[in-house]
């Protein structure tokens, strides 16, 4: 199949994969010096205060590949700390898109409120130890007291209460007697620290919410510096993996599981996932969701996980992109023509071929008997001869793509104009004789002859034609709805606008285009939501969760060419 020419460039400028990423190096290292008694044991701590985005990925197939790399185990944790912003719906849909992603965190499904009691009590153990206090400020005048990155902060008026008065208010602060705001509890460590991380950060904030899980028992919930460690500390974690910007928070890790003398997992930082024409903040996201700019978390047009799949991505596709990205410690932007360019190579390798004609042009075989058809035969997928073929069934009128034909073409349109001949794929040779126009000059008819000396798609006097197009029987096809997706934003950087402007300037206003009337070929009658496919020509269609048999729809989850490959192929 020469027709798509994406074949080309599978090899691309990646780091060999036996080299050790960072974090394997430090790793093995572990295994060879016995620090966790030959464990390996990582976990994914998403906050359930949204979907999944494609940055999750990266950190769900690094945790969970370097756990089946190294024989090890990899827990789902729910960092559940902030019962104002979080809901059951996301735990759900987070499980459903890990699994989807291929990962299995077995019975290891744990949750940050699982520990409160726990925390609570570790949080007067340092209270009793003189190392934690309840503070009387509000935020903003801690704000103020916190000093500079230059300046050294200032202490509280209550870091020097006594124990038994700390422990007296603590407990009141659990009984529900403040009012929200109106008190902390915080570690003393430093308020001169050059790290202000450590100057008396908060350790508990009273909260009057219902939590998703524990209801109304707590109305001071954890901050997640003083959750985070502990949690992973309780899960006896060895290798603790998260983004950069929480390598200034490391120190604050450490000093909690120290002052408790507890087991002290070792916190390491890879640089996190940024994608070009792509906004990965939750907060936007949800933005998004709420101010209707997309139809929900799983719109085929959002970075989520779910919007990925319902767009057709596999996730064989995702997991490759991740393992080719790699994992370093520098912050950089990725080309998503990476991410496509795994995703074309995946289905390539495995989408069943249909023809679909999507904006479709009337066309008549003269010469073909009326009432009669046959069946024309064509390869599931030629990458893949196992696949077999199937049966296309043509016609006296057939659809071809408006684009395919041209009253008046250039010599290099090689395609159907007046006079000229094309194979239609997978069936025969045709000849435009001729073409009808409506009032407005468009074009609403072709009529063509055939010859039947080219079935099987080559002339017995070996005479050549230079296009092939594809085509759909009038009467056999499958009426459906197309959605065409493109970047939800229009620039490489959403965030890069001007002044008096914000990211919603950069919404690409055509980010999505809904065709319907299209023209299936029969095979796709009934094809079940989820299943992808080539559409010869034009690229991979993915039948969309709300496709019925009465209503087909498919998106079209990315087009046949490959920037990437000719990218790599260059290099
Ligand atoms: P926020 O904390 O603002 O709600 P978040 O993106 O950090 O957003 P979490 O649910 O806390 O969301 O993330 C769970 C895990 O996924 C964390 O370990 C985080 O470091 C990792 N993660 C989040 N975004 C990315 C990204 N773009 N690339 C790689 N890892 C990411
Ligand atoms: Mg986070």
């Amino acid at each position: 199949m020469k027709s798509n020419g994406h074949d080309a460039g599978k090899e691309t400028t990646t780091e060999p994969r036996e080299s050790l990423n960072f974090i394997e190096q430090i790793i093995e290292e572990d295994l060879k010096t016995g620090k966790w008694d030959g464990r390996v044991h990582t976990r994914f701590p998403p906050e359930p205060n949204g979907y999944l985005h494609i940055g999750h990925a990266k950190s769900i197939c690094l945790n969970f590949g370097l756990a089946n790399k190294y024989h090890g185990k990899c827990n789902l944790r729910f960092d559940d700390t902030n019962p104002s912003k979080e809901e059951q719906e996301y735990v759900d849909a987070i499980k459903t898109d890990v699994r989807w992603l291929g990962f299995d965190w077995e019975d290891r499904e744990f949750f940050a409120s699982d520990y409160f009691d726990q925390l609570h009590d570790w949080a007067v153990e340092l209270i009793k130890a003189g190392k934690a206090f309840v503070c009387d400020l509000s935020f903003d005048e801690m704000r103020e007291h916190r000093g500079t990155l230059t300046e050294p902060g200032t202490e509280s008026p209550h870091r020097n209460r006594s124990v038994a008065e700390n422990l007296d208010l603590f407990a009141r602060m659990k009984a529900g007697e403040f009012p929200n705001g109106s008190r902390t509890l915080r570690a003393k460590i430093d308020m001169a620290h050059p790290n202000v991380n450590l100057r008396d950060p908060v350790m508990y904030r009273i909260m009057h919410a219902t939590h998703h899980r524990t209801g109304d028992k707590w109305c001071i919930y954890p901050m997640y510096d003083y959750t985070h460690g502990e949690s992973d500390s309780l899960e006896r974690i060895t290798h603790s993996i998260c983004t950069l910007e929480f390598e200034n928070h490391r120190p604050l890790y450490d000093w909690f599981c120290d002052a408790l003398g507890i087991y002290h997992p070792q916190q390491i930082e890879f640089a996190r996932l940024n994608l070009t024409y792509t906004m990965m903040s939750k907060r936007r996201l949800l933005e998004l969701v709420t101010e209707k700019i997309v139809n929900g978390w799983d719109d085929p047009r959002m970075p989520t996980i779910s919007g990925l799949r319902r767009r057709g991505y596999t996730p064989a596709a995702v997991r490759e992109f991740c393992q080719r990205i790699g994992v370093t410690k520098f912050d950089g932007v990725t080309d998503i023509a990476l991410l496509d360019h795994c995703l074309r190579d995946d289905l390539n390798a495995h989408a069943p071929r249909a023809m679909a004609v999507l904006k479709p042009l009337r066309v008549v075989i003269e010469n073909y008997p009326a009432g009669e058809s046959e069946e024309c035969e064509g390869a599931v997928n030629p990458q893949d001869p196992s696949a077999g073929t199937r049966k296309i069934p043509i016609s006296r009128v057939i659809y071809i793509e408006q684009d395919d034909f041209m009253e008046d073409p250039p010599k290099k349109f090689f395609r159907l104009g007046p006079g000229r001949e094309v194979r239609l794929r997978n069936a025969f040779f045709v000849t435009c004789t001729g073409f009808t126009k409506d009032d407005s000059g468009e074009v609403t008819e072709i009529r063509c002859t055939y010859d039947p000396q080219t079935r099987g798609g080559s002339a017995p006097d070996g005479r050549k034609v230079k296009g092939t197009i594809h085509w759909v029987s009038a009467e056999h096809a499958v009426d459906a709805e197309v959605r065409l997706y493109n970047h939800l934003f229009t620039k490489e950087n959403p965030d890069d606008v001007e002044e008096d402007q914000d990211w919603r300037s950069n919404l690409n206003p055509d980010s999505l285009e809904v065709l319907t009337g299209c023209k299936l070929e029969p095979s796709l009658a009934g094809a079940q939501p989820g299943t992808q496919y080539q559409f010869e020509r034009l690229g991979y269609f993915c039948v969309d969760l709300d496709s019925t048999d009465a209503r087909p729809i498919f998106n079209r989850t990315i087009t046949l060419r490959d920037s990437w490959a000719k990218v790599a192929e260059k290099k």
